[in-house]
């Protein structure tokens, strides 16, 4: 929902008859894409001189999240200006585009970024497309639902719930294959869809990654509204994601070393998951994948 062409989507949506739904996102829309029309995500990748074109997530805060004045900032905006300068670019070299969750692997295939960090999970239908430096964080899948709900306390309850994800993500197949059957899934394009479907209560419950729930329920238009559910329903290894075959990934990971040992990545982790009180998971080794 929040992304480069809100008019479009907007007016799509309300056709859908989610009116209110569109309405109240196109508020969540407006804190954070003010800045959209800089055209910044247009411009093509650049594989040679000085630009860099990294795909990340604009609506996602703490993780990835386009700023309504145009900066972007988050644990993967960090983590990418890192790898980044690793490679031999400056902060400004740095060409942002967003990269939805169904779109990513197209992205990259297509060679529209030069990688990926976009709360990106690691697994192996993804990886018969393209290839992943990392682990640099590990996550887990959990729900988001209202404060005052007390008839979901353990992941069997979500049975026969109405419980949105987003389309492309992992989350959605996994609840319908291993934790809820009867939940009744909704798939939306974009989170703030979500978000405010679960405001309104046209849907119980969201779920994605714990590390992105977090970031939402700390915002301050959702202070005390929401709560998560505590579940660890998945092990989630974030990769950045390249072209098959490239060889940024070994260079990458090198990077990613770097800035574990270095003290970079706790203090991205402290300055993007602090104010959402998030409790992440200790760095990951590179090459180890937690199942
Ligand atoms: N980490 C999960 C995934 O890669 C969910 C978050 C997202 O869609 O970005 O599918």
């Amino acid at each position: 929902m929040i992304h480069m062409n809100p008019t479009r989507t907007r007016r799509a949506t309300v056709r859908t008859g989610r009116a209110t739904v569109a309405a109240a996102a196109a508020v969540v829309l407006s804190l954070t894409s003010a800045g959209f029309a800089n055209g910044a995500a247009a411009v093509p990748a650049d594989h040679g001189g000085d630009k860099i074109t990294v795909g990340i997530k604009y609506d996602q805060p703490g993780i990835g999240l386009k700023t309504p004045d145009g900066t972007y900032t988050g644990f993967d905006v960090d983590v990418a200006t890192y790898i980044a300068k690793e490679l031999g670019h400056d902060p400004s070299d740095i060409v942002w585009k967003e990269a939805k969750s169904a779109d990513r692997e197209t992205l990259l295939q297509r060679g529209d970024v030069d990688f990926i960090a976009a709360s990106y999970s690691i697994n192996d239908e993804r990886a018969k497309k393209v290839d992943f430096a990392g682990p640099y964080l590990l996550a887990h899948q959990d729900v988001l639902i209202r404060a005052d709900d007390d008839s979901i306390k353990k992941p069997s309850d979500l049975n026969n719930k109405k419980l949105c994800s987003v389309t492309g993500s992992t989350s959605a197949q996994n609840v319908k294959e291993k934790i809820a059957p009867d939940a009744q899934l909704q798939e939306y394009g974009g989170y703030s869809e979500c978000l405010t479907g679960l405001e309104n209560g046209v849907i119980d419950a969201l779920t994605t990654d714990d590390s992105i729930l977090a970031g939402y329920a700390s915002q301050d238009q959702f202070k005390g509204k929401f709560k998560l559910g505590g579940f660890k329903l998945s092990n989630e290894n974030y990769g950045i994601g390249v072209q098959k075959g490239s060889d940024l990934k070994d260079k990458i990971n090198t990077a990613l070393e770097k800035m574990v040992a270095d003290g970079s990545w706790d203090k991205a982790v402290e300055k993007n998951f602090g104010p959402a009180n998030y409790q992440n998971e200790p760095a990951p080794k590179i090459g180890v994948i937690v199942k």
